[in-house]
C-alpha cells in the first residue's frame, strides 16, 4: 500500500500573515488524520513563516517549496538554492511545473539538473509532467509523457536511494476547471509506472507515488483516489482554501 500524498501548490498566493491563518485552520480541520502525507507549498517569502509556525505543533502538515535552482550559490538573481531550503528543514520541492516550463522557459535539460540536485541533497522532488491540449488532440499524450519522464529517469537511476514522486498534470487541465477523467488519468499513471519499472525496476515502481493534478476539487478528488495507480493529488486553486484542502486530505485518508 502506498501512503497517499496530497500537495497544495499555492503558486503566487498568500502573504506571511495569510500563511499563518491558513495553517492554523488546516491544522484544526485535519486533526486526527494520520495516514496522509500532507504537503503545503507556499511562495518562497512565506517558507520560513510556515516552518517556524509548525515547528512546535503536533501536525502531519509538511512544508514544500515550489521550485529551486540546481547550483549551490552564485550570480543567479532571484533564485533559491537547496541549501537555503534545507536550512528551513524543507524536504519537498516541486520541479518542472508546467507554468515554470511555459512562462520561465524551463526545458527538460533544466529539470534534469534540478531533479539531480534535489536528490543529491536529500530533498524529495515532486516532478511534474503532462501534455498540452494540442499534443493531446494530436494523440501525443503518451509520447510527451514518455519523453519528459525518460529524461529524468536516467538521472534518478544514477542515484543510490532516490525518493521522488511524479505528478501527472495535463497542461490543459491546470487552472481551467476541466479535469481529466479519472479513467484517462489512471491510464497515463499506469503507463508512467510501467516506464519507471522498465528503467528502474518493477519493485521500485510499485513504491513510487504518482499524483494527478489539474482542476482537482472536492467533487472529483474521490474519483481520482479510487483509481489504482493514482496515489494522491497536486492541487492548485482548490488548495487556496484551508477548508477545501482539508476536505481533500480527509478524502485521501
Ligand atoms: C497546479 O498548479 O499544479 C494545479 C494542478 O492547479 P489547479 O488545481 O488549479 O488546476
Amino acid at each position: 500500500m502506498r501512503k497517499p500524498l496530497v500537495v497544495a501548490n499555492w503558486k503566487m498566493h498568500m502573504t506571511c500573515a495569510q500563511t499563518v491563518s491558513y495553517l492554523s485552520k488546516l491544522m484544526n480541520e485535519i486533526e486526527g488524520v494520520e495516514s496522509v502525507d500532507t504537503v503545503v507549498c507556499p511562495p518562497f517569502t512565506a517558507l520560513r513563516t510556515a516552518t517556524t509556525y509548525l515547528e512546535n505543533e503536533r501536525t502531519i502538515i509538511q512544508i514544500g517549496a515550489q521550485n529551486m535552482h540546481w547550483k549551490d550559490k552564485g550570480a543567479f538573481t532571484g533564485e533559491i538554492s537547496s541549501e537555503m531550503l534545507q536550512e528551513l528543514r524543507i524536504k519537498w520541492v516541486i520541479i518542472g511545473h508546467s507554468e515554470r516550463r511555459r512562462y520561465f522557459n524551463e526545458t527538460d535539460e533544466i529539470i534534469i539538473l534540478k531533479v539531480k540536485k534535489a536528490l543529491e541533497e536529500g530533498l524529495i522532488p515532486i516532478i511534474c509532467i503532462g501534455e498540452t491540449l494540442e499534443e493531446r488532440e494530436n494523440g501525443k499524450t503518451y509520447e510527451i509523457v514518455q519523453k519528459q519522464l525518460f529524461s529524468v529517469l536516467e538521472v534518478i537511476k544514477s542515484q543510490e536511494k532516490p525518493e521522488f514522486s511524479i505528478a501527472y498534470e495535463p497542461v490543459w487541465a491546470i487552472g481551467t476547471g476541466k479535469a481529466a477523467s479519472s479513467v484517462d488519468a489512471n491510464d497515463v499513471a499506469r503507463h508512467i509506472r510501467a516506464l519507471i519499472g522498465s528503467v528502474l525496476s518493477p519493485d521500485f515502481a510499485k513504491e513510487v507515488r504518482i499524483l494527478y493534478g489539474g482542476s482537482v476539487d472536492k467533487d472529483n478528488f474521490n474519483d481520482f483516489l479510487s483509481e489504482p495507480d493514482i496515489d494522491g493529488g497536486l492541487v492548485g486553486s482548490a488548495s487556496l482554501s484551508a477548508i477545501t484542502f482539508a476536505q481533500l486530505v480527509r478524502m485521501a485518508s
